[in-house]
């Protein structure tokens, strides 16, 4: 079937929850990904910084082909290796002590939620403006999007309030003798990659400290070394009581996790959560390959220094259409003064796969392994189109 073929059977056959872009894509290797009719596209998207270490990573396949063949599910309710090496091994990396194995994003926040609540015995939860937690209906109430909230106001819990980010004063407004957990992304990625000041974060996890509300830090998006450390909040010097981690967590299979302290975590018994698919052989084994691949290639180093090298090729682009470009590692946006969709139409038709969030933010979130000359190609394509 061509692609005109394929697509017409998403259009006849698909909920239409998404807006896609044209293209069937068959293959990829590294940074690149080629569509069924053979083009070839250089990927600054990574399925939404998920590919960490690119397409067809030799590690990464070869640990989910070695494990499929061993024992892909087994159910939670046996031990697996995999998932016992990596939690010693993540928890051995972080301030954490204690992980809980989610599918998804979503999953993981609902988790966090659920343990902040039953470890303070409060109800309510401090999130932000232009916030991405998830699409569940707990998430989704997290999630600072009013257009979002709309059509299933009915069914949103309450105790969910929503402050500008990066403003520590309405935090404080916000607070109740009834808070039990700020959740905040240590920068904002669906929100238009927003940096907060450095001591915004610090602020909070004063707060928390002072009143005993649990801080939570969503990592979904900036987690395993997107932000040029392993975890985005280390940038900014605190110990949140949980972090919630997704997408980048398995280079490509779907996997989520929550790392909470030992106060924190001792508030869950069993039967207070779990999940059937969760911290199963596979997903681990391929975390597992993820993991030491990112310390065994030094891909910190390379985040950091390809990173601040594209982000100051970006600052040379002399456009009077930019109004901003900010970031940190490998996670990096270029705001633009009018809406960007057909800057992302214009760069796939030259090759070059990115996305456009918050309207005007043209996001760049490519693997990993990225080099220089990638990133010299992509910016004079740019240079280009703007
Ligand atoms: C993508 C994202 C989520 C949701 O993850 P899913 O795996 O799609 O459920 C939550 N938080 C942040 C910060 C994200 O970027």
């Amino acid at each position: 079937m061509n692609t005109k073929e394929l697509i017409e059977i998403e259009d006849n056959y698909f909920i239409n929850t998404f807006t896609r872009q044209p293209l069937v894509l068959d293959h990829g290797e590294g940074v690149k990904v080629t569509d069924i009719d053979g083009n070839e596209y250089i990927d600054m998207f990574a399925g939404i910084a998920v590919n960490a270490l690119g397409h067809n990573h030799p590690k990464l396949v070869k640990a989910i082909q070695d494990q499929a063949e061993k024992l892909i599910h087994i159910s939670s309710i046996y031990y697996n290796e995999p998932a016992l090496i990596y939690a010693k091994k993540l928890v051995e990396l972080t301030s954490f002590d204690r992980i809980f194995y989610a599918n998804s994003g979503a999953e993981a926040n609902e988790g966090a939620i659920k343990l902040a609540v039953k470890y303070t015995g409060k109800s309510e939860v401090i999130s932000t403006v232009e916030s991405f937690h998830g699409r569940t209906v707990m998430t989704l109430a997290a999630t600072g999007h009013e257009h979002y909230h709309e059509p299933f106001k009915s069914i949103l819990p309450k105790g969910f309030i929503n402050v500008p980010y990066n403003d520590i004063e309405a935090i404080k407004e916000a607070i109740t003798e009834n808070t039990a957990a700020i959740i905040v992304e240590p920068i904002q990625g669906e929100g238009g990659v927003n940096v907060p000041d450095i001591g915004y974060l610090k602020e909070i996890e004063k707060i928390c400290h002072e009143k005993d509300i649990v801080f939570i830090v969503d990592e979904v998006q900036t987690g395993f070394g997107r932000c040029g450390t392993l975890f985005a909040h280390e940038l900014f010097d605190v110990k949140p009581d949980i972090m919630t981690m997704a997408k980048g967590i398995g280079g490509g299979v779907p996997m989520g996790g929550i790392l909470a302290t030992e106060k924190v975590a001792s508030a869950f018994v069993p039967g207070d959560h779990g999940t059937t698919f969760g911290g199963g052989p596979l997903v681990c084994a391929a975390a597992n390959a993820v993991l030491d691949t990112i310390e065994e290639d030094n891909l910190l180093d390379n985040v950091n220094e390809v990173g601040n090298y594209f982000i100051e090729e970006l600052k040379k682009l002399d456009k009077e259409i930019i109004s901003d470009v900010r970031g940190k590692g490998l996670m990096v946006g270029l705001e633009l003064t009018k809406p960007g969709a057909e800057y992302v139409d214009k760069l796939r038709e030259k090759g070059f796969l990115i996305n456009c969030t918050a309207d005007k933010v043209l996001r760049f979130v490519p693997p990993l392994i990225i080099t220089k000359e990638d990133i010299d190609e992509f910016v004079k394509a740019l240079d280009e189109i703007l």
